[in-house]
């Protein structure tokens, strides 16, 4: 047997390569055509403007393809603007940074609004097109502290602000999605991708999270996990495939997201899902507790362990026109093909009559997929059953009865607050929502 220092040490692997990743801020599709920028008088900056030591906030703007800088004492044009500040750990505080107003937070959903945020490190700020795009370049451990209270409200348990903080650096390392790599950056800012909102929300105990979990992953065959969360499973986690499809991913399989893994799967009974009020996400565990401050502060209103939404039928016939282009006279009924462990549906088809008064079907395919053909937004999730299937032929509106909110694959972050409240430790959150993990240090 070889004595243990000479044991190959298996290096951990992951997706993004370097100790900064760049967000996307301001994007053009925001059609964002002015920026203010300000900063605390003893903060320092630095850039590519002249003069930019002697003031402590600029005004920004497209003009004739260029960046129109005002609040200098000598005004004038750019291609492309250059500031930052330092973005270690130890340096964050609330509201450090530069700040920058106005920034869109849930973008394309119905909580949409315009956000201040301040942002550590580095900002890019070029024009596209005729508006403005902000790229911030800033150190992992900087950007996932952060994104743990944009997730979560700065009063959450400490345990579920360290078990964020492991699953924000663990998503955003491994990049698996990478959906923003062809325009320039790693990630958004957004609920496409992991919100974050600068330093704004930062609180004492979220940053002692952040250092005391400082380079802490989970890793499955020496790579760092793809770390998926959602806001509310609804009872049962989903599998990665029902949602992703591909390859199956081992860690990312159905639980019962409860004290005690029950027989089956959601989707065998989904009454039985209905009420099985046990879940560590059911509301029935937050009835005493102050919700508003433990979730993020843009979405606190509504129930999402168990819900109902009325779609009138014009709504989806306007949504089967925008995303594929058919025009039908009328919406007769809903034929639910397969679903997920969770009772999530995979796919479904719409049956109805065409323009030219022929039936008609059209398939709608995945969770995205459904969850925007069903809502004016988005749908919570795709975890339903029609309440009015039976009538639905002559009724005006189809009524929906679901579970869950998000896609419901790996930890779910109310489950992991009704945890944390239960006094339950970061680390055996953690292993419940990623089973067959090893928790490693980068
Ligand atoms: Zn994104
Ligand atoms: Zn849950």
């Amino acid at each position: 047997m070889l004595p243990h220092w000479v044991l190959p040490l298996m290096p951990i692997s992951c997706g993004l390569n370097n100790d900064l990743i760049r967000v996307g801020i301001v994007l053009p599709e925001d059609r964002i055509q002015k920026l203010t920028l300000s900063w605390a008088a003893d903060l320092s900056v630095h850039g590519n403007i002249p003069g930019i030591e002697n003031v402590h906030s600029l005004e920004l703007s497209v003009d004739s393809g260029q960046i129109q800088i005002s609040g200098l004492a000598d005004p004038h044009s750019q291609a492309e603007v250059i500031i930052g500040c330092s973005d270690g750990i130890e340096s964050l505080k609330t509201g450090y940074g530069i700040r920058i107003e106005p920034v869109i937070a849930g973008r394309g959903f119905h909580w949409e609004k315009q956000i201040i945020v301040d942002l550590p490190g580095e900002l890019k700020i070029s024009i596209e097109g005729k508006y403005l795009k902000l790229i911030n370049s800033v150190n992992i451990e900087a950007y996932v502290a952060c994104v743990a209270t944009s997730e979560m409200g700065s009063e959450a348990p400490e345990a579920l602000l360290a078990a964020q903080t492991v699953v924000a650096r663990c998503w955003s390392l491994a990049l698996a999605e990478a959906k923003h790599l062809s325009e320039g950056f790693d990630v958004c800012n957004d609920d496409c991708c992991q919100r974050y909102q600068g330093t704004s929300f930062l609180t004492d105990h979220s940053l002692k999270a952040a250092l005391d979990t400082r380079g802490e992953v989970l890793t499955y065959n020496s790579e760092v996990i793809d770390a998926r969360y959602s806001k509310n499973c609804g009872g049962m986690v989903e599998d990665y495939q029902t949602v992703w499809g591909g390859k199956k991913v081992p860690y990312l399989i159905p639980l019962w997201d409860g004290p005690e893994q029950r027989a089956g799967q959601a989707v065998d009974d989904l009454d039985d899902l209905w009420n099985y009020d046990q879940a560590y996400c059911s509301s029935k565990r937050f009835e005493s507790v102050n919700l508003a401050g433990m979730l993020g502060k843009v979405d606190v209103s509504g129930s999402y362990y168990r819900w109902e939404e009325s779609i009138s039928k014009t709504t989806i016939l306007e949504n089967l026109k925008k995303y594929t282009g058919l025009t039908w006279r009328s919406l007769d009924g809903i034929r639910i093909m397969e679903r997920g462990a969770s009772s999530r549906i995979k796919y479904l088809f719409l049956l109805g009559v065409d323009a030219d008064g022929q039936d008609a079907e059209q398939k709608v395919i995945s969770e995205y997929g459904i969850r925007r053909m069903f809502s004016k937004s988005f749908l919570y999730s795709s975890a339903f059953i029609i309440k009015n299937e039976k009538t639905l032929q002559n009724d005006d509106e189809v009524v929906l009865k679901g579970v869950g909110w998000g896609h419901g694959v790996g930890l779910c972050q109310m489950g992991a607050l009704g945890m944390a409240l239960n006094k339950i430790g970061y680390k055996e959150i953690l292993s419940h929502y990623y089973p067959g993990t090893t928790f490693s240090h980068l």
